[in-house]
C-alpha cells in the first residue's frame, strides 16, 4: 500500500517552539505516525523562539508568494527535521513571527493574529504545492490552523491538486477559539457564502476553531471524556450545538507521551535515576527538589506536592487557594512552577511569602525544573475546571508521583482511583468542582501516604501504566482513513 501522505500543521512543536501541551503532542505524534508508515510533513511558523534555539535550518523556497487580500506577500520556507528524518517546514515572514511571544504578550493577544495565521495557513498550502507534496490528508491543530479546512473545501471545487485531500481537525482546547473580524474572509480569499451560522460565522464574528470543525470531514479531541463534555453547554464554549450536530464525525483519542523525554530511568535532567524496581533514586530527587526551592531538608520526611502549569483559570487554582488553610495545617510542602495570568502570580506570591517554610514558588517557564518536580514530588495536583487531555498527570504516573485530579476530560480518562481494599488504581480523583470535594481527595491521598507499603504499591501501579504513542497513533491512522472515505463519498 502507498504510504499515506499527511500535511500536519501546528502552531507549536517541541523542540522548536512551545507554550503548552500542544507542542509536546505535535513533536511526538508525527514521529509515531511515521513509524506506522505515514509520510508526514510538519509545518509551523518561524518564530523568534525557533531562531533562538539555533536549530539547523536550510532554506527550501525563496519568495513564495502568498495572497492576503489584494496583496501578494513573499515568504521564505526553511526546512529542518524531527527525530529520524521527518521533514519540518518553517514559514518565515519576520514582520509577523519575529516577536517575543507566539500569540500575544501577557497583556493580551497580538492585534494582527488574523493576518499572522491567515498567512501561515495559506503558506502551508502554497509550500505543499510548490514542493509537489500532494497530501492525502491535512491534519490541523486548534484555531491557528482552522482556516485550512475551509480553504481546502473551496479549493477542491476548482483545483485538482487539492481535490483528494481530506481533512482531520483536532481540538486541543475549545476555549481558545481564534475569534476575528469577518474581513478575514476577503483577506483569506474565502467567499462570503462561508459567512453563515452553519459556516464559520460565530455571532457576528468569525471563529477560526469553528472553521476547522465545520469544514473537516472528521473532528477529534484529545480524550474521550472531553469529546463528550464539549457537546454540553458547560464545556462547549458556544460550539456545543455544532459539535452535537457533528456527533457522528467526532472522536476522542487520548494523547500519548514521549517516554524518551519523560522517563525517570533515563531522564538526564534529574538528580538520580530510578524505576519501579529501584526506587531509592526518587529520594535523592526529592532532596534535590527541596534544595532547588530552598525548603528545609527535614521536609523530606513529609509529602511534597507538585504543581507545574500555565497559570490560567482553566487549571483550578481558585480551588487550590480555597483548600490552602486546611492543606497547610498538615505536615507537607508544596512546590509550584508556572507562569500566566497576573492574578495567579499575585496569589501564589502572597501564599509563598506567608508560608516560606512550606511553599516553594518559581514564576517561570523552566523545563529542567519541570522534570525535577515530576521526579522529586510525591503527589501532583491538577484540580482543573476542564482539561482536554493533560500531559503532566501522565508524566507523573511514570515518575511514581501520584496525581490528585478532578475527574474531567483526559484527567478522568487516564487516572483510575486508588482503592485501599483491592490495592488497584493509580491516583485520586474528585468530581464536583468544589473545595470540599478536592479536600476529600487530598485527605485520602495524605492518608494513604502515611502507609508506606500501600503507597509503594500505588507508586508501582502508576509507574506500570503505559501511554506511549503507538496505540493512539494507530487510532489516528484509522481516523485518517475514515476522513478519506467520507471525502470520497462527497461529505
Ligand atoms: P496545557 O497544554 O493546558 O498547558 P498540559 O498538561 O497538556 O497543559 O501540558 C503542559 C506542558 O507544558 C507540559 O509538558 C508541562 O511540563 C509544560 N509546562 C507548563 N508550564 C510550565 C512551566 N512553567 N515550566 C516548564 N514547563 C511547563
Amino acid at each position: 500500500m502507498e504510504p499515506l501522505q499527511v500535511l500536519f500543521a501546528s502552531s507549536e512543536v517541541v523542540p522548536f517552539a512551545k507554550t503548552g501541551g500542544l507542542a509536546d503532542v505535535a513533536g511526538s505524534m508525527p514521529q509515531a505516525l511515521k513509524k506506522l508508515g505515514c509520510d508526514v510533513r510538519l509545518v509551523l511558523p518561524l518564530y523568534r523562539m525557533v531562531r533562538q534555539g539555533n536549530f539547523p535550518l536550510q532554506k527550501r523556497l525563496e519568495g513564495l508568494p502568498v495572497h492576503l487580500g489584494g496583496r501578494a506577500l513573499e515568504v521564505d520556507i526553511y526546512e529542518s527535521e524531527l527525530g529520524d528524518g521527518l521533514p519540518v517546514y518553517f514559514v518565515e515572514r519576520d514582520e509577523f513571527f519575529d516577536r517575543s511571544y507566539l500569540y500575544g504578550t501577557p497583556r493580551g493577544d497580538y492585534f494582527d493574529n488574523d493576518q499572522r495565521f491567515t498567512l501561515f495557513c495559506k503558506a502551508a498550502l502554497a509550500l505543499s504545492e510548490q514542493l509537489s507534496f500532494q497530501p492525502d490528508l491535512f491534519h490541523g491543530q486548534d484555531w491557528q490552523t482552522g482556516l485550512i479546512p475551509a480553504l481546502l473545501h473551496f479549493l477542491r471545487r476548482r483545483d485538482p491538486f487539492w481535490a483528494g485531500t481530506a481533512s482531520l481537525f483536532t481540538i486541543h482546547n475549545i476555549a481558545y477559539q481564534g475569534l476575528v473580524e469577518p474581513d478575514i474572509l476577503p483577506l483569506a480569499g474565502l467567499p462570503w457564502e462561508a459567512y453563515t451560522p452553519s459556516g464559520l460565522e460565530y455571532y457576528g464574528a468569525v471563529s477560526l476553531l469553528k472553521s476547522g470543525i465545520v469544514y473537516s470531514q472528521i473532528i477529534n479531541t484529545v480524550s474521550r471524556k472531553y469529546s463528550q463534555e464539549i457537546q454540553t453547554e458547560e464545556y462547549g464554549y458556544g460550539l456545543e450545538g455544532i459539535l452535537t450536530y457533528r456527533q457522528a464525525d467526532l472522536f476522542g483519542i487520548v494523547n500519548g507521551v514521549d517516554y524518551e523525554t519523560w522517563n525517570p530511568k533515563t531522564d538526564p535532567l534529574i538528580a538520580a535515576s530510578y524505576d519501579p524496581d529501584q526506587l531509592q533514586g526518587k529520594e535523592t530527587c526529592k532532596a534535590d527538589l527541596l534544595r532547588e526551592f530552598n525548603l528545609s531538608p527535614e521536609q523530606a520526611a513529609h509529602p511534597v506536592l507538585g504543581v507545574i502549569s500555565r497559570l490560567a483559570d482553566q487549571k483550578g487554582f481558585d480551588l487550590l487557594a480555597a483548600v490552602m488553610d486546611r492543606l497547610l495545617q498538615q505536615e507537607l510542602s508544596l512546590v509550584v512552577l508556572g507562569t500566566g495570568e497576573e492574578k495567579y502570580h499575585q496569589l501564589f506570591s502572597e501564599l509563598a511569602a506567608k508560608h516560606p517554610r512550606k511553599i516553594g514558588l518559581r514564576l517561570a517557564y523552566d523545563n529542567t525544573l519541570a522534570h525535577k518536580i515530576e521526579a522529586g514530588s510525591d503527589m501532583f495536583l491538577m484540580p482543573s475546571r476542564y482539561e482536554p487531555c493533560g500531559l503532566n498527570q501522565i508524566y507523573s504516573l511514570k515518575y511514581g508521583t501520584i496525581p490528585v485530579v478532578r475527574a474531567t476530560g483526559g484527567l478522568d480518562d487516564t487516572i483510575v482511583p486508588f482503592d485501599r481494599e483491592t490495592k488497584k488504581g493509580t491516583g485520586f480523583k474528585f468530581h464536583e468542582y468544589t473545595a470540599d470535594d478536592f479536600w476529600l481527595a487530598l485527605s485520602e491521598a495524605l492518608a494513604v501516604y502515611r502507609n508506606a507499603d500501600l503507597w509503594k504499591t500505588l507508586m508501582r501501579n502508576a509507574m506500570a501504566v503505559d501511554y506511549s504513542w503507538e496505540n493512539s497513533a494507530r487510532e489516528y491512522v484509522n481516523l485518517y482513513r475514515l476522513a478519506r472515505e467520507r471525502l470520497a463519498k462527497g461529505r
